[in-house]
């Protein structure tokens, strides 16, 4: 190959989770072998763009002396499992990070028997990285037929989207301690143009298992979709359309019958009702804090005084803290002594790094995937657009005095829908070049999908769009109504006549 190949290389992190000396050696690694910038992903990873054919394989070799791995991060298997990252240490967010971590382990590919060491680490073994006993032992000879997305949650905090994933586990609690998940199957947010039997569907409620039984039923449902997923036409190819096809009622009796082998107990009562993003300073259980800073669109960069990646390196370094990934793309330092917070906040400060408490909600709700020039399925502009949207938004929402609602707006550069903008109170996803597919009234905690509003809108046209909706909704909507929930209320008809025709 030639060396003007540029690649990307994407982290497998469980639940987004980084000791300091490791992230510090992915800070070295993109500054070394890729464009100097380390991108955080909607599933709690990172990305390196820009890395050279020939920087390929010391890039990987050096993650994985970090004891990082990038095994079953793309490809039809088991992706980033997602989970929570609040280190607060609570019981429950304890009990599910370590099994998004079991599950992780338990579904990540084994075949070839060592292969991916031989290729990228010149047959070296890793310690940390699961070895295989048999090959395949799950996936079988084929694999699955498309990937496979996993996260866990909690009812008081969805900030992973759980009803976007194939499989999603909801911890219940009893006097605050986790005792079971209900599970969820069947959600995704992917379509393709022109095809009209696919589209974005959420999760739906299954059964309730008890915590030593996720990873068993982990690999249940996986079986379950090796042997049941569509392998004659890749657009329909997702988990999702086998329970969309069947029904939830056909899954469980499927599920039960041949893959669970045991009664399936009943879903409990528990209501999805909040979305934490993790932002600003926290304590931990353990009486030592965490915070949270946003990062917009997930990228660490320097730029000018802004100088998030010097910040970071500075802060991590000095104080050894852990690090967490969000799946809004932000990150968390945790393990903070109370007497060292305020010389973080200096170094903040120092570097230009502002504070959640400074930012716009419009901002601290944004999320766009990165698109052109990284991703080769982009068809429009998406992180490099959306600084521009929100700046046209905020002062119109200032204007109104909307600068206090939770407004999520979401970008992406196709239909794929990485920054799941099928969910949020605003989509905006690529349809060719400057113009994109506008979607509203999705739910602010991600319990339900939005609808299509106008197709093809140019770019510049969105911000008038959106403030015509935004005044209708300082002046009717009702009593703590959130956004998405009125634009929901007041249905297509209506807000297509707020908005207006697309302009030639
Ligand atoms: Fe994902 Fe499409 Fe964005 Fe690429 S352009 S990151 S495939 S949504």
């Amino acid at each position: 190959g030639s060396k003007a190949y540029m690649f990307m290389i994407r982290l497998k992190l469980p639940g987004g989770k980084l000791t300091s000396a490791q992230y510090l050696a992915m800070d070295d690694i993109c500054g070394k072998f890729a464009n100097g910038t380390l991108r955080l992903t909607t599933r709690q990873s990172i990305q390196f763009h820009g890395i050279l054919m020939g920087n390929l394989k010391n890039s990987i070799a050096e993650m994985n002396a970090a004891f990082v791995s990038t095994l079953g991060a793309c490809g039809d298997v088991n992706r980033n499992v997602v989970c929570c990252p609040a280190p607060t240490g609570d019981a429950t967010r304890v009990q599910m990070q370590e099994l998004a971590d079991k599950v992780a382990a338990h579904l990540a590919p084994r075949a070839g028997g060592g292969s991916y060491h031989e290729i990228w680490l010149n047959g070296e073994k890793q310690e940390t990285l699961p070895e295989p006993e048999v090959a395949e032992p799950i996936y079988g000879n084929i694999y699955l037929p498309r990937k496979f997305k996993i996260g866990f949650a909690l009812p008081d905090d969805n900030c992973i989207d759980i009803l976007a994933q194939c499989l999603g586990f909801l911890a219940i609690r009893e006097n605050g301690q986790p005792i079971g998940y209900n599970m969820y199957v069947g959600g995704g947010q992917g379509n393709s143009n022109a095809k009209p039997d696919t589209y974005p569907l959420i999760g739906q409620a299954a059964c309730f298992l008890t915590p030593d039984e996720v990873v068993e039923a982990a690999e249940a449902v996986v079986r379950l979709y090796r042997d049941h997923g569509n392998r004659s036409d890749r657009k329909r190819a997702r988990f999702k359309y086998v329970v969309h096809d069947w029904g939830i009622e056909k899954f469980r009796e499927v599920f039960e019958r041949d893959y669970w082998k045991k009664p399936l107990k009943p879903v409990r009562e528990a209501q999805i009702a909040n979305v934490d993003l993790h932002l600003g300073w926290h304590k931990q259980a353990n009486g030592k804090f965490f915070l949270g800073i946003s990062v917009e669109n997930g990228r660490i960069k320097d730029e000018g005084n802004y100088r998030l990646r010097s910040g970071l390196r500075a802060i991590v370094s000095k104080f050894d803290c852990l690090v967490r990934i969000s799946t809004q793309q932000d990150i968390l330092l945790g393990e903070i002594d109370g007497a060292n917070k305020s010389a973080i906040d200096s170094l903040l400060n120092e570097y230009g790094i502002p504070k959640p408490e400074n930012l716009s909600m419009v901002q601290k709700w944004s999320m766009a995937c990165p698109a052109i020039p990284t991703c080769g399925l982009a068809i429009s502009e998406s992180e490099r657009s959306l600084p521009g949207l929100v700046d046209q938004l905020e002062p119109i929402l200032t204007e109104l005095g909307l600068a206090d609602e939770q407004i999520s707006v979401r970008m992406t550069g196709c239909p794929n829908g990485c920054a799941r903008p099928f969910q949020s109170e605003i989509g905006l996803v690529g349809r060719a070049g400057p113009k994109y597919t506008m979607y509203i009234g999705g739910d602010s905690f991600g319990r339900r999908l939005n609808f299509e509003l106008q197709d093809s809108v140019p770019i510049d046209q969105i911000p008038a769009k959106l403030g015509n909706i935004f005044k209708a909704f300082k002046a009717e909507r009702q009593d703590g109504e959130l956004f998405g929930d009125f634009c929901y209320r007041l249905g297509l008809n209506r807000l297509q006549e707020l908005v207006g025709p697309v302009l030639k």
